[in-house]
């Protein structure tokens, strides 16, 4: 054969492939298509100025395989130009998941149990091989009986974790998230206590019970030190992260911690025992969550600094910051999460005149709901109304609708959200 021939017929299947990548309008396996009204902007972030609004049914060209940046995929608009578009606005990024999982292969998911306890905040993990208990606090007897029912029930499902948490966290030494702990420690196995070096009475009975040779298990106060030491990391250890299952090893990692000396915050900041919450990240493969405790405003902003220009706040599932107040939630935090469902762990509105009550604190905020409802990316099955309060404490509430992926224990009652590795989230609710 002619060497030119060859050359040119070469050249010719060349240029046929380069035609039907760079045709517009044309399908291909490298094409994404636009599924909800979206804002292609100019870099991967929500704070990049727009550069298009194209409408549903476009085509966007995918650019860089697909690889996603903070959620983002780079495309090319029909016309050239090139844009970032959050991935749960376009179809066809990923090949379409697997079938579920068939029964009792549990170790492909996990489960987070998000109790309602009223006013206050216990999360329960659920691994295939263990489980942790996030804060044990709420009002009331009655959510301290439901509390402990749902735990019993649950390890009677679970017999093979021999009635066993193995860690116990609590992210502040406040009575909402440490109200039960003693109910909780006298009645179940103990893996490890961790919090944040602050002591009340409650979280010193813990780091008693624990520091006592009859009943002993590590103690662990994870302080700024820690959290600092680790650079961008986040504290992670045997007793913070405890489980370990055969086929997908869970990561769980402390990224704040209780604070010795100010940051330059005002005395009143400071002594706010709300700021030095524990953050806590949980991730399962490709399915993450972010439980940022009490943290107010101050202590928010240094949590977003401090892993700015890394992924390691970008989570799928939120708990909502103190209960929906308006000072646990910032529109920075939301940029560095970009979380696909928000659950807030709040009491019964309708409980009034009573102390610690959600009605007391006006908690939820609208203004909190307002700023989900602009960052959550999935939505509820069907629209519900969640009480929320317009002002401060003793405020008037009001029905707030939501069509997102916002959840309240308050409307919801428990909230299970059960992560799969593969990154596919399911929410099931009691009410
Ligand atoms: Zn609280």
């Amino acid at each position: 054969m002619n060497i030119n021939k060859s050359l040119r017929a070469f050249l010719a299947a060349a240029m046929l492939a380069i035609a039907a990548v760079a045709a517009p309008g044309v399908a291909n396996a490298q094409d994404v298509v636009v599924e909800r009204d979206v804002t292609v902007r100019e870099g991967p972030s929500r704070l990049t100025d727009a550069l298009d609004f194209p409408p549903v049914g476009t085509r966007l060209e995918l650019l860089d395989e697909g690889r996603r940046t903070s959620g983002y995929l780079h495309v090319r608009l029909p016309d050239g130009r090139e844009g970032w578009v959050y991935h749960t606005y376009v179809s066809g990024d990923a090949p379409p998941p697997p079938p579920p999982p068939p029964p009792g292969a549990d170790s492909q998911r996990m489960t987070v149990h998000y109790i309602d306890v009223d006013q206050g905040a216990s999360a329960l993990l659920e691994f295939s091989c263990g489980a942790v208990l996030i804060d044990a606090g709420g009002r009331g007897t009655a959510a301290g009986n439901h509390l402990i029912a749902y735990l019993d029930a649950f390890f009677q499902r679970r017999p093979d974790l021999n009635r066993r948490l193995g860690a116990v966290f609590v992210t502040h030494a406040h009575f909402d998230h440490n109200s039960y702990l003693r109910r909780v420690a006298e009645r179940y196995g103990v893996g490890a206590f961790v919090y944040n070096g602050k002591v009340d009475n409650r979280n010193q009975w813990m780091v008693d019970r624990g520091n006592a040779r009859a009943t002993a298990f590590p103690v662990v106060a994870v302080t700024e030190a820690e959290i600092a030491a680790a650079g961008t990391q986040g504290v992670r250890n045997s007793n913070i992260d405890p489980v370990d299952c055969q086929g997908v090893d869970p990561d769980i990692r402390v990224l704040n911690g209780g604070r010795t000396s100010s940051p330059g915050w005002g005395s009143r900041e400071f002594r706010n025992p709300n700021n030095h919450s524990l953050v806590i990240r949980v991730s399962f493969d490709r399915s993450s969550f972010l439980f940022t405790g009490d943290l107010e405003t101050d202590g928010i902003e240094a949590l977003v600094a401090r892993y700015r220009g890394t992924t390691r706040l970008n989570v799928d599932v939120y708990e909502v910051g103190h209960h929906g107040a308006e000072n646990g939630t910032t529109e920075g935090l939301l940029d560095a999460t970009t979380p696909q469902i928000a659950v807030i762990s709040v009491g019964d509105p309708n409980t009034q005149g009573v102390p610690m009550s959600a009605h007391d604190h006006g908690h939820p905020r609208k203004a909190t709901l307002e700023q989900l409802r602009d960052a959550i990316t999935r939505q509820r099955s069907a629209p519900v109304d969640i009480m929320v309060a317009e002002q401060g404490s003793n405020a008037v509430f009001e029905a707030f609708r939501v069509s997102d992926a916002i959840y309240a224990t308050s409307r919801d009652g428990d909230i299970r959200v059960i992560a799969s590795r593969d990154g596919r989230l399911e929410v099931q609710t009691s009410r």
